[in-house]
């Protein structure tokens, strides 16, 4: 993905409050690699039950307040993330409720999905086997991922939006 600035992301968000975007607690931005990403995903380290989703929808910085709830899929079965459709176990895979963006989310409407509990699914999609004339391109691989992740994020976006 393209790097985001602070300001960028600070000025993204859709469906958060004024004290909840003066609160944000941002990660280091010098340590992310932007080009191994799709989506900038974080969550709060003075917050944790908080995440966050940055990334360019239509050429433009959108982010997304994510809500931890307590609820993981039952212990000992596999979980699978939504965005990027890793079978993981349970309590690695969170269900997150995004408040709806404007009156709708003030209201208490919120869209809920399951999503990898760090929100690190870029770095997931991006562990493949080794290259082999018996298997499909890694770098063909990794690229077809990365589009489903980027479309079914856009769909949980439109969510939010609606
Ligand atoms: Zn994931």
């Amino acid at each position: 993905m393209q790097p985001l600035t602070e300001a960028e992301i600070r000025g993204s968000f859709t469906n958060i409050s004024e004290h909840e975007l003066e609160r944000m607690t941002l990660p280091g931005l010098h340590e992310i690699v932007w080009e191994d990403r799709e989506f900038l995903g974080w969550r709060d380290a003075h917050a944790i039950h908080r995440g966050y989703i940055v990334y360019w929808r239509e050429g433009r910085p959108t982010g997304i307040l994510l809500k931890a709830g307590g609820s993981h899929a039952r212990p000992g079965i596999s979980a699978m993330c939504t965005l990027c459709r890793t079978p993981r176990p349970a309590g690695q895979v969170t269900l997150f409720t995004a408040p709806r963006a404007g009156q709708a989310g003030i209201d208490g409407s919120t869209v809920g999905t399951y999503i990898c509990s760090d929100l690190g699914c870029s770095a997931l999609i991006r562990i493949v086997p080794a290259r082999s004339e018996m298997l499909p391109d890694p770098d063909v691989l990794v690229a077809s991922r990365a589009t489903g992740i980027l479309t079914r994020l856009d769909s949980f976006t439109n969510g939010v939006l609606r």
